[in-house]
This record gives structure tokens, sequence and C-alpha cells, in this order.
């Protein structure tokens, strides 16, 4: 519970972004793996996972249950209960955070500051239009450390991808609801395509290759 304001493990927020396909999802449940190997005990949460079910599911087969994140739950809430029940926990892994809402991210770092709970949060930065989600927003703000996952998603033209394009009918649309759920692969209605800034801004997709 909420200690006397002094420095205990020195637990940490951690925001942890990437364009579309750079492997988030795989870096979360490897995270969860090493620090479940070292004997701690974390929760994994998610929100609007490809799967659209209670897991994380990466884009190169692996796939872990998790607790799915509503617009009205609360993470401290969670966690008290969790510990209420006689459980440990000493990290939470939060996957698509860019979808959470800002309250949210408040309650990570609650959870880190009051409960000496590591938080590592991962997530798009920003949106179809190139603009930051709330939410990742808020981690940029509040998080004690902020990474640019390393794993290279090249534009089309070799460039580093960088931007998450939204098309539709093949084409590169830049107004409409934030979140809309789509996928990378060619035949979705609504697909988003991970493009350098030259072609996000030009809306050049390149040539398909298949
Ligand atoms: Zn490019």
């Amino acid at each position: 519970m909420a200690g006397d304001g002094r420095l205990r493990h020195g637990a940490a927020l951690k925001f942890f972004w990437g364009p579309m396909d750079c492997g988030k999802s795989t870096m979360a449940l490897q995270m969860n793996y090493n620090h479940a190997r070292q004997g701690r005990r974390g929760l994994v949460l998610t929100r609007i996972d490809r799967s659209l079910g209670p897991q994380i599911t990466t884009r190169i087969g692996l796939a872990h249950e998790a607790i799915e994140v509503t617009d009205d739950l609360d993470l401290c809430e969670l966690v008290r209960s969790r510990l209420a029940d006689g459980l440990r926990i000493d990290y939470l892994i939060c996957d698509e955070a860019c979808f959470y809402t800002v309250r949210h991210v408040e309650q990570m770092a609650e959870l880190v500051d009051c409960y000496d709970i590591d938080v590592f949060a991962f997530g798009l930065a920003t949106d179809f239009r190139s603009c930051l989600f709330p939410a990742a927003q808020r981690l940029l703000e509040l998080a004690d450390e902020v990474t640019r996952i390393q794993v290279e998603v090249l534009c089309w033209c070799g460039r580093q991808g960088l931007l998450n394009a939204r098309v539709v009918d093949g084409a590169v649309v830049r107004e409409g609801e934030q979140v809309v759920i789509g996928d990378t692969v060619d035949e979705a209605e609504v697909r988003y395509q991970v493009l350098c800034r030259q072609h996000y801004r030009s809306g050049d997709l390149g040539v398909r290759v298949r």
C-alpha cells in the first residue's frame, strides 16, 4: 500500500513505442517471460488486440491470455483486488497502451509511485493522422523511460518506417475515427501500412510486392 513517500525499490513506468508490425506485442510477451522466470509476478493486460479476445497475439504466432482493459476498468482497483486475494504483483505488462484512456495512464503512474509496481507499456505513439494518441501523449509526459523499439520496420522505399497510414480502397485517408480496427494484410477493407515520413506525407503506397 501507499508508503511514506520515500524511494523504495524504485519501480518505474516505461513506455516502449514503435509503428505497427515492429514487434511490440512480441516484446511485451518476452518481457513478461523474462520477469516471470526470475520469480516475479505480473499481470498482462491488453486492449483491442487483433484477435479481438482477451489475449495478446503476435504476428509471429505467440499468444498469452490477458485482462481486457475497458474504459471503466480502474487499474489500481484491479491491483488492490488481486492483492486482497493474497496475490503478489510485481509488475504490469500493458500492451496496446495507446488505446487506453488518459486516466489509465494516471493509474499506471499511481501504481508505480504508491505500490512500487513496475509498469511496462507498449503501443503506437501516433495514429493514422500522425497525431499522438491521448494515452501515448500522457505516457510520453509521465514515463520514467521512453524507448523507441528498434526492430526495423521499413517503408516500401527502404527508409525506416515511422508512421501508420490508414488505407481504404487503395488510398491513404487522413480523416475519420481515431480507432478503426483493421489489419496490415492487403485484403483487409481497412488496412494499415507503415510508411516513412516522406511517403506518409505524399500518400505514395509504392508497388505492393507479394
Ligand atoms: Zn518511403
